[in-house]
C-alpha cells in the first residue's frame, strides 16, 4: 500500500552533494496543520534514510498552542520514525544550503503508523485504485502580504481586485515566490491580486492526489520562506483580521479511471451520472467534512454568507456562494477540465486529511448511487425555507466545535480515520477550549502566520 520510493536513497544523496545543502529537513504535517520537521547533517543523511528520524508520539496529540492533550492516549512515552518518501526530495531556494522530503510516520517495527495523515490519505488513493479510479487535484490557496509598522499591518498594496496596479506593488515577492516554486518543479498555473487588501492568489498546476497534498506543503513552506527572506508578512490564515476578507484555499478534483485517460466526471451533456453521485456524496458528508477542511477556530470566521467562501450545504454551476461550485470547462478541453470545487478548505486545513475526506465520502456517493439534489443558482443565503428544503440546502457548522460534533456522528468519516479520529477530535475540541477562553486578538494572532 505504500508508493515505492523510485529515487534510490543513492541518487538522494548524490543530489544532496551536487547541491552543497548542509541540512536536509525531513518534515510532515500535524494534527494542527503545523508543518514541522527535524533536519538532518548531510553527512547523516544515508543512515536517516535508512533508518528515519525519531519523533515523540505525543507530537501528533499537540495542539496549535504546543498544549500536548495527554486525554488522547498519546504522551512523553513511545517513539515513531520520519520516515522521507525520497519523490518529495527538494532543495529549499529561499533558505541556503538546506533541502527537504515529506515523510511518513512509522513504527518502530517498519508498519505505518495509524496516526500519520498521510498514510491515510494513501489507504484512500489506494481504495479508490481498487475500484479503478484515480485523482487530479490542486489546492488553490489564498494569502496577504503586508508588514506590521508600528503595531499596524500595512498591507503590500490596497488596490482593486484583479488590478494591474496590485500585480506592480507586489511584484517584487510574487515574482521571487513564483521563481522558487518552479526551481522546486511547481508549475504556477496563474496569479492575481484577489479581493481583498494585500490579499493575493496564485494557482499551480495540479497532480495526482499524493503529490498534490504534497505540493501544498511546499506551497506554504515556499510561501513563509520567501516572506521571511524579504522580511515581509504572508498571512495563509482563513480570517487574518477580523473585518477583512477571508483567505480560502478551494480544492479542486477530478476523478479519473486507472490510467488517467477518461475523466469520468464528464459526460457529453455536462457532469455525469457517476459525476452526480460523487458530488452528491460530498454534500451528504459536508457537515462532517468541513471539520477536516475548515479545522481552526478561525476558520468559521470565514465561512459566512456574501463572502464567496460558502456557508450552506449546496452546490451549483458557477455558483461562488455555492460550497460545491461546477466550474465551466476550457473550450476544446471539455472533458479533461471538468472538475469539481469545494469552497469551503482553507490553509489551516491538513491536507491529507482534507483529500482523504472528500475522495472518502465522493466514493460512499458513487457506492450508494446517491441521488443529487437540484442544483442552487442563486445566493443560497436568499433561499425560503422551502426552497432551501426542495435543494436540501443546511447551513455549514457555524463554529469548530459544531463542525467536530458533526464529523463524530459522521461513522463513515469517522471510520476513514480509525484511530486517528478520536485523537483529531480531542486535540481540536482542545484548541476551541483555549481560543472561547481568550479574546479575539489572542485568536487573530495564534492564528495569522502559523500555517
Ligand atoms: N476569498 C474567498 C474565500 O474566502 C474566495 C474568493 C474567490 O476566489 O472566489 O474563499
Ligand atoms: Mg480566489
Amino acid at each position: 500500500m505504500s508508493t515505492l520510493p523510485t529515487k534510490a536513497y543513492e541518487e538522494i544523496v548524490n543530489l544532496a552533494s551536487k547541491s552543497a545543502v548542509s541540512l536536509v529537513r525531513f518534515i510532515f504535517c500535524d494534527t494542527s496543520s503545523i508543518i514541522r520537521g527535524k533536519a538532518t547533517k548531510v553527512e547523516r543523511l544515508r543512515d536517516r534514510l535508512e533508518s528515519g528520524i525519531g519523533l515523540v508520539k505525543g507530537t501528533m496529540a499537540m495542539n496549535m498552542l504546543d498544549q500536548t492533550q495527554f486525554g488522547t492516549g498519546l504522551s512523553a512515552t513511545g517513539e515513531i520514525r520520519l520516515v522521507p518518501d525520497p519523490d518529495t526530495w527538494t532543495v529549499l531556494p529561499y533558505c541556503d544550503r538546506s533541502a527537504a522530503m515529506i515523510c511518513d510516520l512509522v513504527e518502530l517495527d517498519h508498519k505505518p503508523w495509524v496516526m500519520c495523515p498521510r498514510t491515510l490519505l494513501k489507504r484512500q488513493i489506494a481504495s479508490a485504485k481498487e475500484m479503478g479510479l484515480s485523482f487530479q487535484v490542486s489546492f488553490e490557496p489564498e494569502f496577504m502580504l503586508g508588514n506590521w509598522v508600528d503595531g499596524r499591518f500595512v498591507f503590500i498594496d490596497d488596490s482593486r481586485c484583479f488590478s494591474t496596479d496590485g500585480m506592480n506593488r507586489a511584484s517584487k515577492f510574487i515574482n521571487r515566490f513564483a521563481d522558487c516554486l518552479e526551481r522546486q518543479n511547481i508549475e504556477v498555473e496563474q496569479y492575481y491580486p484577489e479581493y481583498g487588501p494585500g490579499q493575493h492568489e496564485l494557482s499551480i498546476r495540479h497532480a495526482e492526489a499524493l503529490r498534490a497534498c504534497d505540493r501544498h506543503i511546499y506551497y506554504r513552506e515556499t510561501l513563509r520562506g520567501v516572506a521571511a527572506e524579504q522580511n515581509i508578512e504572508a498571512f495563509l490564515a482563513p480570517k487574518p483580521f477580523a473585518d477583512k476578507i477571508g483567505n480560502g484555499c478551494h480544492l479542486h478534483v477530478s476523478v479519473w479511471d486507472a490510467y488517467g485517460e477518461r475523466n469520468l466526471l464528464w459526460s457529453d451533456s455536462g457532469l455525469s451520472d457517476f459525476g452526480r453521485y460523487f458530488v452528491a456524496g460530498m454534500l451528504a458528508h459536508l457537515k462532517g467534512i468541513v471539520a477536516l477542511t475548515c479545522a481552526s477556530v478561525n476558520s468559521y470566521r470565514r465561512l459566512k454568507p456574501n463572502s464567496w467562501s460558502s456557508a450552506y450545504t449546496c452546490w451549483g454551476f458557477e455558483n461562488r456562494e455555492a460550497a460545491i461550485r461546477i466550474p465551466s470547462v476550457y473550450w476544446g478541453q471539455e472533458m479533461a477540465t471538468t472538475n469539481i470545487e469545494l469552497k469551503c478548505v482553507d490553509s489551516s486545513s491538513n491536507p491529507y486529511l482534507a483529500l482523504a475526506a472528500v475522495i472518502a465520502a465522493g466514493i460512499d456517493g458513487v457506492k450508494r448511487q446517491l441521488e443529487l439534489p437540484s442544483q442552487v443558482s442563486v445566493n443560497p443565503s436568499t433561499l425560503s425555507e422551502e426552497e432551501m428544503e426542495h435543494s436540501k440546502v443546511e447551513r455549514l457548522p457555524q463554529s469548530l466545535q459544531e463542525a467536530l460534533n458533526e464529523l463524530q456522528k459522521d461513522q463513515l468519516l469517522m471510520n476513514m480515520l480509525g484511530e486517528f479520529g478520536p485523537v483529531y477530535i480531542g486535540v481540536k475540541s482542545s484548541e476551541c477550549g483555549a481560543f472561547a477562553a481568550a479574546d479575539d486578538e489572542f485568536e487573530l494572532s495564534h492564528h495569522r502566520s502559523i500555517f
